[in-house]
């Protein structure tokens, strides 16, 4: 069985990540996406809303599990039984960070951690969570990067704790 992590803050979850995840899943067994806590990182929402908003977004495909983790993300995988790890590669200033973190898991997981990077779509190739953060400061149109679920909670979150 082809088990393969995606993880990531998802803070919130945009169309690119939806994208990745949707043509990875084609390609794995079971594909676990695991929604980050960082203790250290500031977030627009909780981890209970991060995750609820990805479980929402990929109600429509079977062999998806969603899980929260904090730590390495290689005990995360040895924990889980977990071989490969997807990740998103958007313009040319992802592929060196990306790179640095696949060869690190690499090398802790002693060979085990496989990385596999799958190219974004043209359409979503600049988009990240932080800029749809910053439209939905100043009310700008979302509707291509994030879906409705999603809209509905930034567009309620900015209006009760305002802008950040
Ligand atoms: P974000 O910065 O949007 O919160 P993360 O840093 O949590 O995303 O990254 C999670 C994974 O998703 C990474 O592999 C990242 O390259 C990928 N990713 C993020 N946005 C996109 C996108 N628009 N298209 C493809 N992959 C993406």
């Amino acid at each position: 069985m082809k088990i393969a992590v995606y993880s990531g803050s998802f803070d919130p979850i945009t169309k690119g990540h939806e994208d990745i995840i949707r043509r990875a899943a084609k390609m794995t067994d079971k594909l676990v996406v695991a929604v980050l806590n960082n203790i250290n990182k500031n977030y627009l929402f909780s981890l209970e809303e991060r995750t609820a908003m990805v479980i929402n977004s990929l109600r429509d495909l079977e062999n998806i599990e969603v899980k929260n983790f904090q730590g390495l993300l290689t005990d995360f995988m040895k924990e889980n039984k977990i071989e490969f790890i997807i990740r998103g590669l958007r313009a040319v200033s992802d592929y060196e960070y990306e790179l640095t973190i696949a060869f690190a898991n690499g090398d802790i997981s002693k060979g085990k951690a496989e990385t596999i990077f799958i190219p974004a779509s043209k359409q979503y190739m600049y988009l990240s969570s932080s800029v749809v953060r910053e439209i939905a400061n100043y009310e700008g149109k979302l509707s291509d990067y994030i879906n409705e679920d999603v809209e509905m909670k930034i567009r309620d979150k900015i209006k009760t704790q305002g802008s950040r």
